[in-house]
């Protein structure tokens, strides 16, 4: 079964997005500095540009699993020899020591914490080895001795898409045809979140839909699969049409509310800075990247 994910050329106007409308809620002044940073009057782009590549442990982590996960799947692709797990696990364990050698991270740059690089690699070490152990990699290895030419791994770009007409983003891990269905799993080393995520696997329904008019929803299998360091969990669900249609509205009134934020919504230019008003959630602003050029000096703690 042929699966289109369609490419298309640059265009100005804002995009919809599972990210974009959270940061927009959470906070529109990290929203202004993520997607706006070069309309700020006050601020260099480049400090601007600096903060928002900050990572963390954790999203690294995160990174890492992604990565290691493409070079595995591609693997498979070519050999379903038994992987060797030790040069597995060392694989991910090089490329996250990579990732903590060359960048910046937030515990670091804002709390001053000396981080350990061990304690991460123990982690890699132990979610690939629950993944080459789960049900869920035993699955993956039979449909791969079957078939894999038709598998799409991480597909480039950033998953521009159209979802009823609006652009969209919703870039996907793995999408694998088997039988009569198309299977879209997306990789989370962090926590489960229900309500979030399952917003994530409509979100990819459509999208695959909206490029694949020949497929019908029933066809679309898609799966979060969280990787920990003591398992493998799935969230799945059976989309529906009327999900599909309440979806569709919803990123319609998503789409609207950022619009509204925008002088000019055609070029995607911002309104004034100050109209993007600050937060101010200690929950939040905590891991904010942003901190410094945001809060009063006064209140961000002491580097050293
Ligand atoms: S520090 Fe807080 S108020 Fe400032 S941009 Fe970040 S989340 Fe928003």
């Amino acid at each position: 079964m042929n699966i289109t994910i369609q490419t298309y050329p640059f265009s100005k106007p804002l995009g919809w997005s599972i990210s974009r409308y959270e940061l927009f809620s959470r906070c529109k002044r990290a929203y202004y500095f993520s997607y706006y940073g070069k309309y700020d009057p006050d601020i260099p782009m480049d400090k601007i540009r600096f903060l928002k590549q900050i990572t963390s442990l954790h999203l690294e982590i995160g990174h890492t699993i992604h990565h290691t996960f493409e070079t595995l799947l591609r693997r498979l692709q070519r050999s379903c020899a038994p992987v060797d797990t030790a040069r597995f696990i060392q694989h991910g364990q090089s490329l996250y020591t990579e990732a903590f050698r060359t960048k910046t991270f937030m515990e670091e740059y804002y709390d001053g914490i000396t981080l350990d690089l061990s304690h991460g690699l123990g982690t890699i070490a132990d979610m690939l080895t629950q993944f080459l152990e789960s049900d869920l990699y035993e699955w993956i290895l039979s449909v791969a001795k079957n078939d894999s030419s038709q598998w799409i791994i991480e597909p480039g770009g950033y998953g521009e898409t159209r979802i009823q007409g609006y652009k969209a983003y919703c870039k996907m891990d793995f999408l694998l045809p088997v039988d009569n269905s198309v299977f879209i799993l997306d990789w989370k080393s962090g926590k489960k979140q229900v309500e979030k995520h399952s917003k994530q696997l409509l979100a990819y329904t459509a999208a695959i839909l909206a490029e694949n008019p020949h497929l019908s929803v029933e066809q679309i299998v898609p799966k979060i699969i969280y990787v920990h360091t003591d398992g493998v969990e799935t969230l799945s669900t059976q989309v529906t049409k009327t999900d599909l249609m309440d979806f569709y509205t919803t990123v319609e009134q998503e789409h609207g509310e950022m619009i509204r934020y925008c002088r000019d919504p055609q070029e995607n230019v911002p309104r004034e800075k100050d109209a993007f008003p600050l937060c101010n959630l200690p929950n939040i602003c905590k891991y904010c990247q942003f901190r410094e050029i945001c809060l009063d000096t006064a209140s961000t703690p002491l580097l050293f």
